[in-house]
């Protein structure tokens, strides 16, 4: 009887831990599946690879909400429909992978062999240097170029954050940082040009990519999926 009682006990515990309400943050929060890419002309994806090809990252924006959607093919975007940057359509759910989005760069991963090599996320809003890029997790910060910054994390995993603010930048080669930490403000540099005010996220990790172990740029939207929920759930 008392092995009973205490089974239904911890039936109704289990229960109310599932039943948890969601935030209206939460509930909010819509995406299309990894690989799908839209418009439907701006590349092809890896469709069905959902897989979590960096577990556990915090997602590098420091505060929700933010929108991973194209730049390129987006409304005020070089092949996108006519109209401002700071369309609401740019700013609103649901998110869209744009990994393997048409470019010229070699990608193994991607199914036309070439693509863009991560993910373009923007802000809350079209504000310029007003939302912090943070470290997805403790590592070294190991490049910095004329607009990207290499944070080497204790994975092994290489991320790149482009188009940060230089002026503004809070970190410096060799720097130690640690998950969470202020990195810079999202802006639209792009060295001696501009470019839409956007985050630029690539992860670079060694696996077997056809046949052979080699070090990619990596499927990276469902990991920052997975990141995003973890950030709204006020747990990142
Ligand atoms: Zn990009």
């Amino acid at each position: 009887m008392k092995t009973l009682l205490a089974i239904t006990i911890l039936l109704f515990l289990s229960a109310c831990t599932h039943n948890k309400k969601l935030s209206k943050e939460e509930k909010a929060f819509k995406y299309t599946p990894a690989g799908v890419l839209v418009p439907s002309n701006s590349g092809r994806g890896r469709v069905g690879d959902n897989y979590i090809y960096a577990p556990n990252i915090r997602f590098p924006i420091e505060e929700a909400p933010a929108y991973i959607n194209s730049q390129v093919y987006g409304v005020g975007g070089m092949h996108g429909k006519r109209g401002s940057l700071c369309s609401k359509e740019n700013y609103q759910y649901p998110w869209h992978d744009n990994y393997c989005e048409k470019r010229p760069w070699g990608m193994p991963m991607c199914p036309s062999g070439k693509g863009h090599q991560g993910v373009d996320i923007r802000g809350a809003t079209c504000e310029d240097k007003k939302y912090h890029a943070v470290a997805v997790e403790d590592g070294v910060i190991s490049y910095i170029g004329k607009y990207s910054v290499s944070l080497r994390g204790k994975t092994g995993r290489t991320y790149r954050y482009l188009h940060l603010d230089f002026k503004t930048l809070q970190v410096r080669r060799g720097q130690r940082v640690r998950r969470g930490q202020r990195i810079g403000l999202v802006s639209n540099n792009f060295g001696n040009t501009k470019t839409t005010i956007h985050l630029h996220f690539d992860v670079k990790e060694t696996i077997v990519v056809n046949g052979y172990s080699q070090k990619v740029f990596v499927p990276i939207y469902s990991s920052l999926v997975d990141a995003y929920k973890r950030l709204l759930k006020g747990k990142p």
